[in-house]
């Protein structure tokens, strides 16, 4: 685990990163606040960090109740190390929002066993955000966790005059698999369907199960051949090979809508699902297993499925 230490006493720094690295973690040390608050603004933040109080720029106290405030990305967890160990010190160091406090000069193994019981806060917090944010069955994003990326990827789009694709899909006859097989083979086929469709996207694309028998796929940057040839990728992995199950193979079918937005163009996530809604039941009513892709011109595009 990486682990972020603020420390302006070059001693105590150094001795703290000698530590740390002894017990496995990697160590991003900076000798001053402002360097330390500029660190954990960072995408992929460290999620433990040790702040000493007193430190030139901004002091661990101060970065605590930022942290504490903006409430952006993951949850910190801080411990802050202190000659200050008076009742009230205390008290105003928990209140500005460290998580732990250990007092200078600090005991070896004491400092261990309180990271090991942040770490124990980090993990967990960690498991419930992605518990939060995915789909048990399939391990896709969830419902909520979708709409904000499609939301997110819109408002950027419209910023850096980009577009953005987005892909809504729906097995077909899925109630037939269900009436046939059986709801326990129904959802093999569904977590298969994830699966496929996950290793079919780009690095960048997301996919969420929107709901029931429903997936959305958002695709940040996507142009409009690109958003149809990926679309279309995404409907032969799943039509080509049947899933095999335990009540034998079973072949299925998607029907996709995508929607792609003019470079720039403000679009709201209600349009563009609406839009996606309409162009997959423009797939469906023209025979299922096939793409129709609406651009931000309105100019439809029909791929039949000839598998
Ligand atoms: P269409 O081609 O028009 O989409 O037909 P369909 O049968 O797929 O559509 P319909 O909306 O009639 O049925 C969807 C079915 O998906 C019914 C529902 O029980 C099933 N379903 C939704 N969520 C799950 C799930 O988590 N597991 C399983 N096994 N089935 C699910
Ligand atoms: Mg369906
Ligand atoms: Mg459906």
């Amino acid at each position: 685990m990486r682990i972020l230490i603020a420390d302006d006493d070059e001693v105590s720094r150094c001795k703290l990163e000698a530590l740390l690295s002894k017990w496995g973690y990697e160590v991003i040390s900076v000798e001053d606040g402002m360097l330390a608050w500029e660190a954990l603004q960072q995408e992929n933040a460290p999620r433990l960090t040790i702040l000493d109080w007193m430190m030139p720029g901004m002091d661990g106290s101060e970065i605590c109740r930022q942290l504490r405030q903006s409430r952006k990305g993951a949850y910190v967890y801080v411990l802050l190390l202190t000659s200050k160990v008076g009742k009230e010190d205390i008290v105003a160091g928990m209140e500005a929002g460290a998580d732990d406090y250990l007092g200078k000069p600090f005991d070896a193994q004491e400092l261990k066993v309180r990271l090991r019981a942040g770490k124990r806060i980090v993990d967990l917090e960690e498991a419930l955000r992605v518990q939060a944010t995915h789909d048990a069955l399939t391990g896709a994003w969830n419902h909520g966790a979708i709409i904000d990326m499609l939301q997110m990827e819109l408002a950027r789009a419209e910023r850096e005059g980009i577009s953005t694709g987005a892909v809504l899909m729906d097995l077909d006859h899925f109630k037939q698999v269900n009436d046939t097989y059986g709801h326990l083979t129904g959802d093999a086929v569904l977590r298969e369907a994830a699966q496929r469709m996950t290793r079919v996207l780009r690095r960048s694309d997301v996919l969420g199960r929107y709901g029931g028998e429903e997936f959305l796929v958002v695709l940040p940057g996507c142009e409009a051949l690109d958003a149809q040839g990926l679309a279309e990728r995404l409907r032969r992995c799943i039509a080509c090979d049947p899933v095999a199950t335990s009540m034998g193979k079973v072949s299925s079918t998607i029907s996709l809508g995508v929607v792609i937005t003019g470079k720039g163009e403000r679009m709201g996530v209600a349009e563009v699902l609406q839009r996606a809604d309409e162009a997959l039941y423009q797939a469906k009513r023209e025979g299922r297993n096939r793409v129709v892709v609406v651009t931000g011109s309105d100019l439809v595009v029909v791929t039949h499925g000839q598998d």
